[in-house]
């Protein structure tokens, strides 16, 4: 199916003016193949006044944004839309606080959700594993970085990387923070992250020999740090270009509590560096937002915190 998404600014407001219009493009992107009734499976529908389908079948009035992200939303989708915008087309991220005054919400709190509402739908539902020649390799983030002023004062996080070997170049990548070094997570994240019988290049540790189900190339790693760069440069790489991130557009304000949403942002974002075209991540965005489910209140409840404060 063609990718159908706006090429610029001009576009974008000319085609999302209204809700029906961003209605609309949403049912497009939930249903690429036409209505699908979420009861019965009908495959005829009617739209309403309200903004629903009617089942021609089963007569149920379905919402394009039930079970989505977008559920029970009391804001306009024209907001929304101008939300999946900006976030896509910010170069380095998007913080909390841009957002809310980008789109003029009343409250930081508000902003905060939305965006991370939108990471979640940042992670494609059944994504594409890695595969061919993979490094991998952990690192921690955050913490008392060196040279870091601020506020990094809590605790680091372990971050498994896996960066797919594409010739020379870095290909897609995948992060995880996991608990601890072990090989329990990490045969967790290889299952969610390389498909079986690829080749995975490791340092010499002990927790990476011996994974069942792949080819496993070691790379025996000297003592001084500019080895391990020199023989896994790809997840060396992306390990440094993460941090940089998370110091840059975050100013290292990342709890780890929220740091997983932050490292699906950052894939995101890396995996589709070389798009061409703002507005495909943007499609992705949108399609991938209706392919989640809504998160509960609760959840993000869960994870309040007050963030950084809206001072500076
Ligand atoms: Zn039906």
């Amino acid at each position: 199916m063609e990718e159908d998404y706006p090429r610029n600014l001009l576009e974008f407001e000319g085609r999302f003016a209204t809700d029906a219009a961003c209605r609309e493009y949403l049912a497009r992107r939930r249903w690429p193949e036409g209505f699908v009734c979420p009861r019965c499976g009908g495959r005829q529908g009617w739209p309403t006044q309200r903004g629903l389908v009617v089942c021609g079948a089963c007569q149920y009035q379905a919402s394009v944004t039930a079970g989505t992200i977008f559920q029970d939303t009391r804001q306009p989708l024209t907001l929304w839309f101008r939300a999946m915008w900006w976030v896509t087309t910010q170069k380095n991220g998007a913080s909390a606080l841009g957002l809310q005054r980008e789109l003029g919400l009343k409250t930081y709190w508000t902003a905060w959700t939305w965006l991370h509402k939108l990471r979640r739908a940042m992670v494609r539902p059944g994504r594409d594993r890695l595969s061919g020649r993979v490094e991998l390799d952990e690192t921690y983030v955050g913490g008392n970085e060196e040279g870091v002023i601020g506020r990094l004062t809590h605790d680091k996080a372990l971050v498994l990387v896996a960066a797919q070997e594409d010739g020379p170049r870095i290909g897609r990548i995948r992060l995880q923070r996991v608990t601890e070094l072990s090989k329990a997570r990490l045969r967790d994240f290889l299952a969610g992250a390389v498909e079986p019988g690829s080749v995975l290049r490791t340092d010499g540790l002990n927790v990476y020999q011996g994974r069942a189900g792949y080819e496993h190339e070691p790379v025996v790693v000297k003592r001084q740090a500019a080895d391990a760069a020199t023989l896994l440069p790809r997840v060396h790489r992306v390990a440094s270009l993460l941090k940089r991130w998370l110091l840059g557009t975050h100013q290292g304000a990342v709890r780890p509590e929220h740091l997983d949403y932050y490292l699906d942002e950052f894939t995101f974002r890396f995996n589709r560096r070389r798009s061409a075209s703002r507005g495909k991540l943007f499609y992705r965005l949108v399609q991938q937002a209706v392919q989640v489910g809504p998160v509960p209140y609760e959840v993000l409840n869960k994870h309040i915190s007050p963030g950084p404060q809206q001072t500076h």
